[in-house]
């Protein structure tokens, strides 16, 4: 979700410099987001800059627009083409990625298998017309000795 500003903003600047895009200009009233322009800094870094610099707190999700990190990814190197500061996808320059890791931390490590389980090389029902298939061959050379 691409990020706008709120009624509490009280023009100090901050978000302007903060924003990678470019993104953020005075509005009539407020400052305002160009949506087209906001990546949630994904590209660059893994905290929405102008919500980190914002005092008032007014730097806030817009959820109307609900984006994926490979659609804002594509839009910050579109937004960068030519330009000597090329977006990169890292847990350091995506919030996904950085919340990804996150989640993979809290799950804890994989369980360890259990050492020296073979597992049966056949299944059973496989296993046992084999055995079936041993009796009747046994069964069948006993005859041909007796014969
Ligand atoms: S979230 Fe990032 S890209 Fe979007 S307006 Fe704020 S600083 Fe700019
Ligand atoms: S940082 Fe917050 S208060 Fe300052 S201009 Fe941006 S939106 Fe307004």
């Amino acid at each position: 979700m691409p990020f706008l500003i709120t009624d509490g903003c009280i023009l100090c600047d901050a978000c302007v410099r903060a924003c990678p895009n470019h993104g953020i200009r005075r509005g009539e009233a407020i400052y305002v987001i160009d949506r087209d322009s906001c990546t949630e800094c994904v590209g660059f870094f893994n905290k929405p800059q102008c919500a980190r610099v914002c005092p008032m707190d007014c730097c806030v999700l817009d959820p109307r627009l609900d984006l994926t990190e490979e659609a804002l990814f594509e839009r910050a190197m579109a937004l960068h083409a030519g330009s000597d500061t090329q977006p990169t996808l890292t847990a350091e320059t995506s919030h996904f990625r950085k919340a990804a890791g996150r989640r993979r931390a809290a799950a804890g490590p994989a369980a360890p298998q259990p050492e020296g389980v073979v597992p049966p090389s056949l299944p059973t029902t496989r296993r046992s017309v084999s055995w079936v298939g041993e009796i009747v061959r046994q069964w069948l050379g006993g005859r041909s000795q007796e014969s």
